[in-house]
């Protein structure tokens, strides 16, 4: 079966085709600045050069129907028709409480996708319309959706709850919800393949340090807690993000700098985290260029970072009452040398024990980096979401297939 994996954001769309036999890419791409003049589509096929092209995309039906007819192209497609395409499965970030797993979808799972644009608005919307804009282009394949928030729907009361009144819950589900679900899950379970042991047997937190970045505590092979809350905002300091900080300081600052609620919000969100602090870049590479060039504001960036990095680390073991494998992933995560050594050095107490050679190795495989004597096994496993979404869709689609047994 061949599987298409699509993230639609609000003015763009990214896409990979996979062949489940083998669990192969064979081609992936973008699709940028739709409802703009001079859309891009870019299209890369496994065995073949890439191919870019600008044209007027002025919405995601159009967007879509650019990507069908690149996957059947004479000269740059990968399959021969679009009827080779038998399911399409597309990244939810916000599933709220009525989604704990993926689902296929169905005209109540658009509904519930529906309700819950109030606590995404950036992005369940867009969402909504790649689902619509693949109904458009392939009626009747059927569709799956994958949340960022269901693997986290396991946390127990005590974790997602605020401490804040309780009508606040009932009334508009303010909760934590968590975020990077897919790649937790991902992780956790290929951590778990890589050591040789039941992921219910470990007391694991997965760290996701990317632009976004979270940090989950894994107990009996579930989400038990997770750093990003109601939001993508709460939690580690991020590229631009601040993550936590006192609330009080929100309307503090709205008063004093005379900010609205939008222009708050754009400032913890756009213009904080690494990018405030160091007053450089929000990306890891630049910052830690800078440090190693002796800038002392790229340097106390680079220190705040990872010092929130180990006080989750240290809480979630504190939370689980022990703590057995350390996974890193995402684009610092899996790249960044230098804020591995600097976050297992400092937590040395909790049994961890880098081994310098091996965290320096690059590899697109998962690996430890932990000394063999380490009692904490520290391990660098590369993240892929996509290949999650395709793996549920394809479950989904075969189990619907099947007929049900009495
Ligand atoms: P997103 O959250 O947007 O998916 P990624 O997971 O791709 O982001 O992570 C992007 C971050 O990864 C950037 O801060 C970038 O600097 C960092 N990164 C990528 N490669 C390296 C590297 N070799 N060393 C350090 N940081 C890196």
């Amino acid at each position: 079966m061949k599987v298409l994996v699509i993230n639609a954001g609000s003015s763009s769309l990214k896409y990979q085709l996979y062949d489940m036999r083998g669990e192969t890419v064979l081609a992936s791409g973008r699709v940028e600045r739709i409802g703009m003049d001079s859309s891009i589509v870019t299209h890369e096929p496994a065995d073949k050069p890439e191919v870019r092209s600008v044209s007027e995309i002025l919405d995601h039906v159009t967007a879509v129907k650019r990507v069908t007819d690149m996957l059947t192209d004479a000269e740059h497609g990968v399959i021969a028709q679009l009827s080779e395409i038998q399911a399409v499965g597309h990244r939810v970030v916000h599933g709220g409480e009525a989604f704990s797993s993926s689902v296929l979808v169905t005209s109540e799972v658009k509904l519930e996708i529906r309700k819950l644009f109030d606590l995404a608005p950036l992005h369940n919307p867009a969402h909504m319309m790649g689902i619509a804009a693949v109904e458009a282009n392939m009626p009747g394949v059927p569709q799956a959706v994958v949340f960022d928030t269901a693997f986290h729907q396991t946390m127990p009361q005590s974790s997602y709850l605020y401490p804040i009144p309780k009508v606040l819950y009932r009334r508009h589900q303010i909760r934590r919800y968590g975020f990077h679900g897919t790649s937790h899950s991902y992780v956790s379970d290929q951590a778990a393949v890589y050591l040789g042991k039941p992921l219910e047997s470990l007391k694991m937190v997965t760290c996701h340090i990317g632009n976004g970045a979270s940090c989950t505590a894994i107990l009996d092979g579930k989400s038990f807690d997770t750093s990003m809350g109601m939001t993508p905002l709460e939690g580690l300091m991020m590229g631009t993000r601040s993550g936590d900080l006192d609330p009080a300081i929100v309307p503090f600052v709205m008063n004093k700098e005379e900010l609205t609620l939008n222009e708050v919000n754009s400032m913890l969100n756009k213009h904080s985290g690494m990018l405030a602090i160091s007053g450089i870049s929000s990306d890891m590479r630049e910052v830690t260029e800078a440090m190693n060039d002796g800038d002392a504001s790229a340097k106390l960036a680079f220190d705040m970072y990872v010092y929130r990095v180990k006080k989750y680390i240290g809480a979630y073991a504190a939370a689980m009452n022990g703590l057995d494998t350390l996974v890193f992933t995402a684009g610092v995560g899996e790249n960044s040398v230098a804020l591995r050594q600097a976050v297992c050095e400092g937590i040395s107490f909790l049994g961890i024990e880098l081994d310098a050679e091996r965290n320096a190795l690059r590899s697109k495989e998962a690996r430890e980096i932990s000394t063999d004597a380490s009692r904490v096994k520290v391990l660098v496993v590369p993240t892929n979401e996509e290949l999650l979404i395709a793996r549920d869709t394809y479950k989904l689609v075969e189990q619907a297939k099947t007929p049900a047994t009495p």
